[in-house]
C-alpha cells in the first residue's frame, strides 16, 4: 500500500524540498547513489569492473524545467564520457539517460531532448560504448521510442527500456525484437493508472515472462533488468530454450540491491551489468527505490529519527 504513496511523493515539489533538506544520513542515500561527481564515481567503476561486472552509468536528475538545465545534463554526461575515455573500458561501461533530464517535457521538448542526447550518443560511440534510453512514465514513451528510432539510424546499438506493467509493451517488444536492437526489460517503477498498466504484482510478473519470451526468441539483444530470483531463473531457461549463448543476453541490476547476486551471476559466466547512479539531484531516483521495498522506507525513517 505504501508504494503508490511514495511514488506520488516522488513527483511532489513540496516533498522534494522537505526530504532533500531533511537530515537524511548520507549512508541511506549512498546505498543506492554512491557518489555525487565523476571524481567520486571513478573508483566505484574501477572496483566493480575489477570484480568482473559491467556497468551502465546514470547521472541522476529528471523533470528539469529550463533549457539551461537540459544543456547542463548533456554536459554532465559528456564529462563522464571524457573520463571514461581515459579508463578505456569500452562497452563494459555504458550509459543510461532519462530524456526528461534532456528537456523532453519543455516546449518543443521532443526536438530539444533529441538535440541534447545526440552528442552524448555520438561521444559514447567514439569511445566504443553506447547509451540506453530509460523508460519514464507512459505519457513520455511515444517520444522516447521516436527518439530511439531516430538515434538508431546513425547509432544502431542505442538501447531502450520497456516496462512489463504497461499493456502496450507486448506490442513494443514484438516491434523491437529485431536484429541489432538492445532492449532492457523491467517491471516498471512509476505510478501508472489502471487504464494503461497492470496493477497487481502477479499480473506484472506474468506479463514480464511473456515479453521476455518474445525478446529471447527474437533477434535482438535482451537485457534482463530485474532482481526477482524467479524471473532470473526463468530468463536463464528461456535463453537456453532459445539457443542463446551467455554473451547473447545480459542481466542488469541496480547498484546497492542484491549485490551478492551480481557477483554470483558474473562468477557463473553471465554478463551482469550494474546500473550505477550518481549526482546531486537524487530525489526522484531515491524515492522510487524506497517505493519498491517498504523495508527501505523503515530504514530511512529510522535513520532520520536517530539523527
Ligand atoms: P521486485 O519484485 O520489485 O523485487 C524482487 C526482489 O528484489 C525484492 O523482493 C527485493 O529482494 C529486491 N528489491 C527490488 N527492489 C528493491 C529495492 N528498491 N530495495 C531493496 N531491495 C529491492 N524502471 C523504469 O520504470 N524505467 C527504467 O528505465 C528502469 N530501469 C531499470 C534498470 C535496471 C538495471 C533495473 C534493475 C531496474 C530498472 N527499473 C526501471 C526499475 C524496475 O522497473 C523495478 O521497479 C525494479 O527493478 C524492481 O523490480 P524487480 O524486477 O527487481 O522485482
Amino acid at each position: 500500500m505504501l508504494g503508490p504513496v511514495i511514488l506520488a511523493a516522488s513527483r511532489s515539489d513540496r516533498m522534494r524540498r522537505l526530504i532533500s533538506a531533511a537530515p537524511v544520513t548520507k549512508q541511506v542515500v549512498d546505498r543506492f547513489i554512491p557518489g555525487e561527481s565523476v571524481a567520486d564515481i571513478v573508483p566505484i567503476i574501477e572496483e566493480l569492473t575489477g570484480r568482473g561486472l559491467e556497468l551502465t552509468m546514470d547521472v541522476v536528475g529528471e523533470d528539469i524545467t529550463t533549457p539551461e538545465q537540459a544543456a547542463a545534463a548533456r554536459d554532465a554526461y559528456l564529462a563522464l564520457v571524457e573520463r571514461l575515455r581515459g579508463l578505456g573500458l569500452g562497452e563494459r561501461v555504458e550509459m543510461s539517460v532519462k530524456l526528461s533530464m534532456f528537456g523532453q517535457a519543455l516546449d518543443g521538448g521532443h526536438e530539444l531532448a533529441l538535440a541534447n542526447v545526440r552528442p552524448v550518443v555520438e561521444a559514447a560511440a567514439a569511445i566504443g560504448t553506447t547509451v540506453t534510453l530509460d523508460a519514464e512514465d507512459h505519457t513520455t514513451l511515444d517520444s522516447m521510442f521516436a527518439i530511439h528510432e531516430e538515434l538508431r539510424r546513425d547509432f544502431p546499438q542505442t538501447g531502450c527500456v520497456i516496462q512489463a506493467y504497461l499493456f502496450r509493451t507486448e506490442a513494443d517488444a514484438r516491434r523491437l525484437a529485431e536484429a541489432g536492437s538492445r532492449v532492457r526489460l523491467v517491471k516498471g517503477a512509476y505510478k501508472e493508472p489502471a487504464e494503461v498498466a497492470y496493477q497487481q504484482k502477479h499480473e506484472i510478473d506474468k506479463a514480464y515472462v511473456r515479453i521476455l519470451r518474445t525478446l529471447m526468441e527474437g533477434e535482438g539483444y535482451p537485457m534482463v533488468g530485474s532482481h526477482d530470483p524467479r524471473l532470473i531463473s526463468i530468463a536463464q531457461e528461456l535463453a537456453r530454450r532459445a539457443g542463446r549463448k551467455p554473451d547473447e543476453y545480459e542481466f542488469q541490476m541496480l547498484y546497492g540491491i542484491r549485490s551478492d547476486e551480481h557477483l554470483r551471476l558474473a562468477a557463473e559466466g553471465h554478463r551482469m551489468r550494474v546500473y550505477t547512479a550518481y549526482g546531486t539531484d537524487w530525489y526522484g531516483y531515491f524515492m522510487r527505490r524506497l517505493a519498491e521495498k517498504p523495508a527501505n522506507l523503515r530504514f530511512f525513517l529510522r535513520s532520520m529519527v536517530s539523527k
